[in-house]
């Protein structure tokens, strides 16, 4: 991954934050690209120190065009090209859809499916341009394919996106650019910590997921890693489930 330059947004924390270690950690050089500028900043800084690659954090809200741009044209300025983007930046409000005001619906969308247009459009022009073929990977859910009451924005945000990521890989495979997804299970993020931390829900993971552990945000950088590697150059337009076996299971 040395001379590879990726831009991740929403990596701050959580997930963004474990892939942007894993990528460091190979030699990549990384842009984490969040909301908040300062923690962006912070955890770039953290990465240089820690690994010895290059980072930069920079303050980008991905439903905002203008931001989008200027954070790809900056990373070109400082870095030269993208190679890969990871789309993670995402929002779980949580909220029963009976009861949600019309704009939370908005925002869920505007963060979790529109701001990955954005953040792709913009990043894989910049990647035609130098002609050298690119990755682009989508953090979407096991909501893809299934949801529940308090996550009917989430679970459109993110059939959407799987079915973005699958319209942009037809759109890019000739410029040897490949779009993947994937789908995490459950994770112990902030996002998610306050249900998973309770004892009784603790204890169902253990039960319930066949590898019997929570996921850490690490697990989805290691795939990421991969679907960023040489080795993943025929691969294209798929998801990739990483939930210790969760889905698979009947019971
Ligand atoms: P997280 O801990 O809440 O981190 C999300 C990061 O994204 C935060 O740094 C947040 O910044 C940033 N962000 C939010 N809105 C943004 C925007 N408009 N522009 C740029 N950055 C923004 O969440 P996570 O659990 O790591 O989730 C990361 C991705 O994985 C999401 O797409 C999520 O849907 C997906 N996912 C998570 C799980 C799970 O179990 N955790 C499972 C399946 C999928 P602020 O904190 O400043 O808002």
């Amino acid at each position: 991954m040395k001379e590879k330059v990726i831009i991740i947004t929403g990596a701050a924390k959580g997930i963004g934050w474990g892939t942007a270690r894993c990528f460091a950690a190979k030699g990549a050089t990384v842009v984490i690209a969040d909301m908040n500028e300062q923690a962006a900043e912070a955890s770039a800084h953290q990465l240089a120190t820690e690994y010895g690659t290059p980072a930069l954090g920079i303050g980008c809200d991905v439903t905002n065009r203008e931001q989008v741009e200027a954070m790809v044209q900056r990373t070109v300025e400082t870095f030269g090209h993208v190679d890969v983007l990871v789309n993670n930046a995402g929002i779980c409000p949580f909220v029963n859809v009976m009861e949600m005001e019309p704009a939370i619906w908005q925002r869920t969308i505007d963060v979790n499916l529109n701001g990955a247009f954005h953040c792709t459009q913009v990043a894989a022009r910049e990647m035609i341009q130098r002609g050298k073929g690119g990755r682009i990977i989508f953090i979407t859910s096991l909501a893809e394919n299934i949801t529940g009451p308090a996550q009917v924005d989430y679970g459109a945000s993110k059939g959407g996106l799987r079915m973005a990521m699958v319209g942009f890989a037809t759109a890019l495979g000739q410029y040897g650019i490949t779009c993947n997804a994937i789908a995490p299970g459950m994770i112990l993020t902030d996002m998610t910590r306050f249900h998973w931390e309770k004892p009784e829900n603790a204890a169902y993971i253990k039960k319930r997921v066949p590898m019997g552990r929570i996921g850490q945000p690490e697990d989805i950088g290691k795939a990421a890693v991969f679907l960023a590697s040489d080795d993943a150059e025929y691969i294209s337009g798929i998801t990739v489930r990483v939930d210790g076996g969760y889905q698979t299971r009947a019971d």
